[in-house]
């Protein structure tokens, strides 16, 4: 049985999360004759600065419909096999977290135990040269990812750079060629039903009403909706993530097109550089405690490869989550949902995962209770697991030469991560709860890339003698080297695969 179903969806907000909303609503919902509106003020622009992604991000384009050669070249978008972390373990050190595992399961144990009993026995070689995407990234290669002759999976997936103006302008055109309508203005007041509170219009600075069944705020920081009409409160988590502030400035490209993000740490925060093909976006993610933003902003500007495109813009945010992403016909998304600064590019992903539980739970107009309930429960639970992700960097990365580093390792962990840490420490492997976004092999990255190493591996590994493992291991990390040898490098398959319109 179905109650009254919802005709009318406003979403309020135009950036990434609100142009993303209307087009997955346009392609699924539209068919049902579903009207939906879209507010937004040129006014008050979009913060515009989400240009890194995660692989799950082509799953969201593929239910679009979009070809990734067009996608690509209307957005100057390159692609990204991971992220490089440097100087995270002290100056000169580099890690390179891919999108991919460390090779096929052997015998059904993953292969970082077979390393790690290789490197117990005096193998010095390291984990990420049997990380496809951390070696082909590295050579500066990229090709649709090539088949491991082992498990016949690919070897890697990809995700995407791209120009932030530029996505949302591409979401925009196919939301308003399937229906959806711009609403241009500014909301001065959100009007709400005496009985039960609900939101029944966005009132604009003209006087214009805007009337929905349901609203997605999408508002960003300013959370217009579920902050300041629903009164949803905000859980702070710079306790852990204290990093609250971001300069950014785009620069001119000089050197090649790598297939990766850099995140390179800093005395108070870290770096990052994002390689599109027609700039590199740079920021500097810091703490406020510790540098002030004229500080910040000369470090990053004596920092650029090329000159500057722009002038440094400022960003303030906190790390952090609604207490309740929906409340009463309101669902947040975006920035107004949480944001958990920038490090592992996780906040579209959010976005894309909070858009497609909210189609798999659409309400009829009785807004059932219980699925609010799993709604919000299902989403508290994966900002956790990707805040812990998040202070996992931190806490273990071997820098302590600066109070914000020697901060991170003193700060307590969240039981979640606490205990992350304490059965891979003992035994390598990594308890994976529900609503994980980061698959083990992520995590053994992150672990290992900054020099946390278990004390012991999977015993079942000791089944292979090992000279006959040494031998294996040598035949992979050959493969992969050769494989990722023989691709083209990344500028040129772009070149030939999409080029720049
Ligand atoms: P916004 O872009 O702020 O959009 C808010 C919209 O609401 C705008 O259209 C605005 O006009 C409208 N609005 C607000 N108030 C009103 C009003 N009163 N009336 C009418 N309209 C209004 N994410 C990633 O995935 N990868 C990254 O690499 C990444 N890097 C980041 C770096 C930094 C420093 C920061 C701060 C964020 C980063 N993010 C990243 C997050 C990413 O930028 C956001 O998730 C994404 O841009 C979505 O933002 P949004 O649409 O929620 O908010």
């Amino acid at each position: 049985m179905h109650g009254k179903r919802i005709e009318r969806i406003a979403i309020i907000g135009g950036g990434t999360a609100g142009w993303m909303a209307a087009a997955l609503f346009a392609r699924l919902l539209g068919p049902l004759g579903t009207r939906i509106r879209l507010v937004e003020s040129e006014e008050i622009g979009t913060v515009g600065v989400g240009e890194a992604t995660v692989p799950t991000i082509r799953l969201f384009n593929q239910l679009l419909g979009f070809d990734e050669r067009d996608f690509l070249a209307r957005t100057h978008g390159s692609f990204k096999l991971g992220i490089e972390f440097r100087d995270w373990g002290g100056p000169g050190c580099a890690y390179f977290h891919g999108f991919g595992d460390f090779g096929a399961d052997i015998e059904g144990i993953a292969p970082h135990h077979h390393w790690l009993k290789l490197r117990m026995e005096g193998d010095g070689t390291s984990h990420e040269a049997y990380s496809f995407p951390a070696v082909a990234a590295r050579k500066g290669r990229f090709a649709p990812p090539p088949k491991d002759p082992v498990s016949s999976a690919p070897y890697y997936q990809h995700a995407y750079h791209f120009d932030a103006a530029l996505y949302a302008r591409y979401l925009r055109e196919y939301a308003e060629a399937r229906g959806a309508t711009r609403v241009e203005g500014r909301v001065v007041d959100v009007a709400r039903r005496a009985a039960d509170g609900f939101v029944e219009a966005v009132v604009l600075a003209d006087g214009r009403r805007v009337e929905a069944d349901f609203f997605v705020d999408c508002t960003g920081f300013r959370a217009l909706l579920i902050g300041e009409a629903l009164g949803v409160g905000f859980e702070d988590w710079r306790g852990w993530l204290p990093c609250d502030r971001a300069v950014a400035i785009p620069c001119a490209r000089r050197g090649p097109l790598t297939p990766y993000t850099i995140a390179a740490a800093k005395e108070a925060g870290w770096r990052w550089r994002i390689p599109l093909r027609h700039r590199i976006g740079n920021g500097y993610v810091y703490c406020s405690a510790h540098v002030s933003d004229d500080e910040a902003a000369a470090a990053l500007l004596a920092d650029l490869e090329g000159p500057a495109l722009a002038e440094p813009r400022l960003l303030r945010f906190a790390a952090g989550r609604r207490k309740a992403f929906w409340a009463k016909n309101c669902v947040a998304i975006g920035l107004a949902a949480g944001f958990l600064e920038p490090l592992e590019s996780t906040s579209i992903q959010l976005i894309q995962n909070g858009l497609t539980r909210l189609i798999e739970y659409f309400p009829d107009a009785d807004y059932d209770p219980a699925m609010i309930a799993e709604y919000n429960r299902v989403t508290a639970n994966e900002y956790a697991r990707v805040r812990d992700f998040l202070i996992l960097h931190y806490c273990a990365a071997g820098r302590r030469d600066a109070p914000l580093w020697r901060d991170c390792a003193a700060t307590p962990l969240p039981d979640t991560l606490r205990h992350k840490v304490d059965v891979f420490v003992s035994t390598g492997r990594v308890p994976m709860l529900t609503e994980e976004s980061y698959a083990e092999a992520s995590w053994v990255a992150i672990f290992l890339g900054s020099g946390v190493a278990p004390r012991r591996y999977d015993p079942l590994v000791d089944r292979i003698d090992s000279a006959v493992l040494a031998q294996g291991m040598r035949r992979r990390r050959e493969e992969i080297r050769r494989v990722a040898e023989a691709m083209p490098t990344h500028e040129a398959f772009l070149e030939r695969a999409c080029p720049a319109p």
